[in-house]
């Protein structure tokens, strides 16, 4: 779908477009194109930041004052449309677009000024301890402990739990945690947002393998973990409201229509080399372009609920609730698009390679394409979107409490 654009808007979309055309780093884009799990490598994933970094369009999202770029949400909006046409890798959403915001908007005037360049800069790299083992989609039941301990001179709590599902945690050297510092209120206000340092003592990351053996995923041990209390987040009891506004941005902070358009074309253009097994092209299969057609309009329609997402905020608004939506559908399409590629490949599209990375020099040559390589483990990979960030049916509980009133 094309939008009306203004002719400012129009020589920004060409800037960026141009940009794109010489700065996507090859390897980058190949990168991208052969990672099956949801999240590219920190190696792929810093290395196409620092150029972003380099050109100060890193922050695309970010105030001004804090080295963003204070573009408007259209800009944005075209900004990452531009990116997906081109197979840019999404950007590493952790520390940029999900503790990032928090920081700016709750913290401490040190904690701005100490963590937010280390985010722009690559210095930091950041994972989410947020579930846990039983606390999940019931997420204000968690029990990861942080006690207050002030003996010594420094303010400080020392923490003692489990994190679990914790994305790229094995990378990281910082963890945004929400821990419970008082279990004798209501569940809701006895937890608090702490920011810790993952290079420490008491620190222990097990890997859980995904169901394609991809090892994006872990559980966080936490035995005697320090936290001074200036990385606290705002008031201790404070962290519930914090986690919601981080939720929002996740399940809402970017535009998911853009790349699943893209990957939708890519394989549409692939069906008219892929033969139907008849002696025809599976182009022209009316199966395949019934189900293509369906995934398109879905697409389409998320697009129109993603800029009417835009126009709100441009409006000075929150994104709210509405990010419920997004995501579900989303998670729906993403799930249907990669179906589609199983679909295309046929019994090439079955195999599951177990070497990683696919990128890598030392990979193994694809028995038949390097799309068909990558499309039995990204399907099965993408089996998470209905999960992370809240389920399916979280969303759609959230999508009737608040959207729609019931
Ligand atoms: C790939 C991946 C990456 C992740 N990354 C992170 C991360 O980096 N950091 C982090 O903190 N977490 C992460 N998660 C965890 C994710 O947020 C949780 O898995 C998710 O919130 C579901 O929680 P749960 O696994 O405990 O399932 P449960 O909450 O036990 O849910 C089990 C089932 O019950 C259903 N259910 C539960 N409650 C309700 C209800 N009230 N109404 C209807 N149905 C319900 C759910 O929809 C689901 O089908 C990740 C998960 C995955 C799969």
């Amino acid at each position: 779908m094309d939008i009306a654009l203004s002719p400012e808007d129009i020589a920004f979309r060409d800037d960026v477009r141009g940009f794109l055309a010489t700065a996507l780093p090859a390897a980058v884009k190949k990168g991208a194109a052969l990672t099956p799990s949801v999240f590219v490598e920190p190696e792929i994933g810093q290395a196409w930041n620092a150029v972003l970094h380099a050109k100060g369009w890193l922050g695309y999202q970010w105030p001004v004052e804090h080295g963003g770029t204070g573009w408007s949400p259209v800009q944005r909006y075209i900004f990452e449309k531009e990116c997906a046409l081109a197979g840019a890798p999404n950007l590493t959403v952790l520390g940029l677009k999900l503790v990032a915001p928090v920081i700016w908007t709750f913290g401490s005037a040190a904690q701005k000024a100490f963590y937010l360049p280390r985010i722009l800069s690559g210095e930091d790299y950041w994972c989410q301890g947020f579930s846990e083992p039983g606390s999940g989609s019931d997420l204000a039941s968690l029990q990861c402990r942080a006690v207050r301990a002030s003996d010594g001179g420094a303010d400080r709590y020392i923490v003692n739990g489990s994190k679990i599902w914790t994305t790229h945690a094995h990378h990281a050297n910082r963890m945004f945690c929400l821990v419970r510092t008082d279990p004798t209120v209501r569940k809701q206000a006895g937890i608090s947002f702490l920011l810790v340092d993952m290079d420490q003592p008491g620190i222990s990351v097990r890997p859980i393998l995904t169901a394609a053996g991809d090892h994006e995923v872990n559980q966080v041990f936490l035995e005697d973990v320090v936290v001074p209390v200036s990385d606290r987040v705002g008031e201790e009891g404070a962290g519930w409201a914090m986690a919601k506004f981080l939720l929002e941005n996740e399940r809402g902070g970017s535009c998911h229509a853009p790349k699943l358009a893209y990957d939708l074309d890519q394989l549409a253009a692939a069906a008219s080399g892929q033969g139907d097994g008849r002696g025809g092209v599976l182009a022209d299969d009316p199966q395949w372009r019934r189900k293509v057609a369906r995934s398109r309009l879905g697409v389409e329609a998320l697009d129109m609920i993603e800029l009417r997402i835009i126009a709100e905020i441009a409006k000075g608004r929150p994104p709210g609730p509405q990010t419920s939506l997004t995501k579900l559908l989303a998670s729906n399409l993403r799930q249907e698009i990669d179906l589609l590629a199983i679909d295309l490949h046929g019994a090439a599209g079955l195999q599951l390679e177990s070497h990683r990375p696919l990128y890598a020099p030392d990979a193994p040559a694809p028995v038949a394409s390097w799309g068909a390589q990558v499309a039995a483990p990204r399907y099965l990979n993408s089996r998470a979107w209905t999960i992370f960030g809240g389920t399916n049916e979280v969303q759609a509980n959230i999508i009737a409490r608040s959207v729609l009133g019931l």
